[in-house]
């Protein structure tokens, strides 16, 4: 049987991805991401763990929270259950329980393989097209825009084929409120909350964003406690969890895996330890519960010291 563009969307629309509550699930995302890049260069349908291991604890470590590179096997089995994804080994490991997850050495064993099940690797494998759309539904759901290069990047994933916006399923996560970016730069007096930067071009802010600081894909809100003004290299290191702001000082704490030479010190660890410049209001100051959830999702554990 053979899957139209549409059923292959649909059904990665509906895979399960952990997530409690609010809590960021990455893996399942970046395996489907890896096995499309595999695609794209014309390997075959079915791999070893062995062989992505290492650019999947990568991926981990670099687009997930704190905690992701330690289970980089997880998806390899959990994907299975969405019906998308065929694994292969000895029938002791087949049988058995969905939630009984095998271990890394188990998972390592050379005759442990898996990929897309055969008809929808069928699928992908024929349309670069849909493969691009399919890449981007997962950016969307699962990843702030100013990490979606680096990801595809660190892939080698090319999506130059053309994509046609707004007719199918693929853009309907994307809900962007374009009122935000105006409220939140306003809030901060455009300019960049942690160096203050405000350059204008004519009467426009230029390299100004408006950051999520809960990402919407994980349900933060579009409101001025979850926003923060940052310049675009803030804004991406913020993403990255370079730095993160604790909230009862709002002072900034840099990740001890955050390291500078020194043309870059200044712009990036030279304000460990300062305080973020406020908004102009204490109605827009960022919320606890938001700056929490970057702490624990988002910034690279361990903080340095203060
Ligand atoms: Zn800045």
């Amino acid at each position: 049987m053979s899957l139209s563009s549409q059923d292959v969307l649909k059904a990665f629309e509906r895979i399960r991805v952990f997530q409690r509550g609010s809590q960021r699930a990455v893996h399942k995302p970046l395996l489907i991401l890896l096995a499309l890049a595999r695609i794209a260069q014309g390997l075959p349908r079915t791999m070893h763990f062995g062989e992505v291991e290492g650019t999947l604890r990568q991926l981990l470590t670099e687009f997930g929270p704190s905690s992701a590179p330690k289970t980089p096997h997880n998806p390899f089995w959990h994907l299975q259950t969405d019906g998308l994804w065929r694994l292969d080994g000895p029938s002791s490991l087949l049988n058995r329980a969905p939630a009984a997850t095998p271990n890394l050495a188990e998972m390592r064993e050379p005759s442990v393989t898996a990929g897309f099940a055969p008809e929808v690797d069928a699928a992908l494998r024929q349309d670069p097209a849909l493969r691009a759309q399919l890449a981007h539904q997962l950016l969307d759901a699962h990843f702030p825009d100013t990490l979606h290069g680096d990801i595809l990047q660190a892939l080698g994933l090319d999506l130059s084929v053309p994509v046609e916006d707004g007719s199918t399923s693929q853009r309907k996560i994307a809900r962007r409120d374009p009122a935000f970016r105006e409220r939140v730069l306003r809030a901060y007096e455009y300019r960049c909350c942690v160096c203050g930067f405000d350059l204008r071009i004519g009467n426009v802010s230029a390299g100004l964003e408006a950051a999520h600081i809960q990402w919407f894909q994980a349900q933060g809100p579009d409101i001025e406690p979850n926003g923060l003004a940052l310049c675009a290299l803030h804004h991406k290191v913020f993403d990255l969890g370079a730095f993160t702001i604790l909230p009862d000082t709002y002072s900034l704490v840099f990740s001890q895996h955050a390291v500078a030479g020194e043309a870059s010190r200044s712009m990036l660890l030279g304000f460990h330890g300062a305080g973020i410049i406020l908004p102009q209001s204490k109605d827009y100051y960022p919320k606890a519960e938001f700056l929490k959830w970057h702490e624990g999702q988002v910034f690279k554990r361990p903080g340095r010291s203060l």
